[in-house]
């Protein structure tokens, strides 16, 4: 029904009724949408029949890629079989039970146990809500705050967003809300001043020592950090950052969380950004890759330590209708069991991620206005910068950034701007000949945004 409507009713449509997310609608309205119609493999098509090169997974998602027919067979057997049931009142499923022996398979040791939610966000509340519960249960409910990161990014509830250092996010609404504090992310280009790479991982770690003597050991619940902050811009932290996290932590009796809501499920050639890093969290949280975006389904990972104080105390009053919802359970185990046994996450580590990561430096390298060029299996940036010599930025963070990212949109090429930090995560399954095709429209994108800026 929808394919007798053209491109223009859709935008009048959409103009009218729908309130986008994270969008400024008037503006949009203005410009008006792309439909975005169909998706195979990397690429998507518009409404025109444009076809775009997706170098952002959709919004860091679409691991295996689109258009996988095996995926929507199991949502519809599945829906067939049983379309919905729940799991609160001393009841499971099939579909609920495998995926989380699948979990518990690929999960770094010690992780046996997942809640199920529906989002990232859902993730992070959850996580807020288990962290507080544990200390509860150890009869210290007075360590109750957490510390997040500036620019970090955690989703879009009020603990999600509370937790997460965007002050334009927290400019709305009166976050963060009480008992959530922040410390400074581990950008060496920033920050690093002339102390090594090295050096900077210890001292950035030491920002949370610092947090935590400021507030009290006995006050804080747990440290969260994104293993490679995303939204934040891909900023990827020295070697020696995490594993000096985890010291402190253990050091000062707090919880050490990984938000692995992007990195995991492959994105950093390992199945959890943690075992990049070397370091091993008490809590994770997911969503995004577990489903590769095909269903909304998220899952919080606890260690064994965690999970029997939880389940010492008794109920845990929390929960969501659609928490283990069947057929986004059957999808994701599907699409987890096709990422490893295709060889889909190895393949990121061993073969196309150490590509992307050469082909990215080697380009990008060559531009006067691009510095920090990073990234680890198949998630990279650069920094737009006024000046590679003095490291400076542009003024009025973002507007270049944006400058940017629309000239790679206009070429079909999708790309984000993290404030002026350019960022790609493509689906995993890009083979090399699209990654070369990536880099080239990418670098003919940066000719052309270096010719407007002069
Ligand atoms: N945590 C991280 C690290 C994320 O990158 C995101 C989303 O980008 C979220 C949480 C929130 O996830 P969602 O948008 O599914 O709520």
């Amino acid at each position: 029904m929808t394919q007798q409507r053209n491109t223009a009713a859709w935008r009048e449509m959409d103009a009218a009724h729908h309130l986008h997310p994270f969008t400024d609608t008037a503006s949009l309205n203005e410009q008006g949408v792309r439909m975005i119609t169909r998706a195979d493999g990397i690429y998507l098509w518009d409404s025109e029949g444009n076809k775009i090169m997706d170098g952002m997974a959709g919004l860091w998602c679409v691991n295996i890629g689109y258009g996988r027919k095996d995926l929507s067979d199991v949502a519809k057997r599945q829906m067939d079989e049983l379309a919905y049931y729940n799991t609160f009142f001393k009841t499971s499923h099939p579909a609920v039970v495998e995926l989380s022996h699948l979990l518990a398979e690929v999960a770094p040791q010690g992780f046996d146990h997942v809640f199920y939610t529906n989002s990232g966000s859902e993730s992070v509340d959850t996580m807020i809500r288990m962290v507080r519960r544990y200390w509860d249960v150890k009869g210290k409910p007075e360590k109750k705050t957490l510390i997040g990161r500036w620019n970090g990014y955690h989703g879009s509830t009020i603990g999600g967003a509370s937790l997460g250092g965007m002050s334009y996010m927290h400019e709305q609404g009166d976050l963060p809300i009480p008992g959530i504090v922040h410390v400074e992310q581990p950008w060496y280009y920033k920050h690093g001043k002339d102390m090594t790479p090295e050096e900077f991982g210890v001292a950035a770690a030491r920002w949370i020592e610092e947090k935590i003597l400021e507030v009290g050991a006995d006050k804080i619940a747990a440290f969260v950090g994104e293993p490679i902050q995303g939204a934040g811009g891909v900023i990827v932290p020295p070697s020696t950052y995490w594993p000096e996290v985890q010291r402190i932590c253990r050091q000062y009796d707090i919880l050490l969380v990984a938000d692995e809501v992007i990195c995991g499920f492959g994105r950093t050639g390992e199945w959890f950004g943690q075992t990049h890093f070397g370091f091993q969290p008490d809590i994770f949280t997911t969503a995004k890759g577990l489903s590769s975006g095909y269903l909304p389904i998220g899952a919080v990972f606890v260690n064994d330590e965690v999970a029997s104080t939880l389940a010492a105390g008794g109920d845990f009053n929390h929960g969501f209708t659609y928490s283990g919802h069947p057929v986004a359970a059957a999808v994701a185990h599907a699409n987890v069991k096709a990422l490893r046994d295709e060889g889909i996450v190895q393949r990121v580590k061993e073969d196309i991620g150490p590509y992307m990561q050469q082909r990215w430096r080697e380009t990008f390298s060559q531009f006067e206005h691009v510095d920090d060029i990073r990234g680890v299996g198949l998630i990279q940036a650069f920094t737009l910068v006024k000046n590679k010599a003095t490291r400076e930025l542009f003024d009025n963070w973002g507007e270049i950034g944006l400058m940017c990212r629309d000239i790679f949109f206009a070429n079909n090429l999708i790309m984000r701007a993290c404030g002026d930090h350019i960022v790609s995560a493509p689906p995993l399954v890009i083979s090399k000949a699209e990654v070369d095709q990536m880099i080239d429209t990418a670098a003919r994108c940066m000719a052309e945004f270096e010719r407007q800026l002069k």
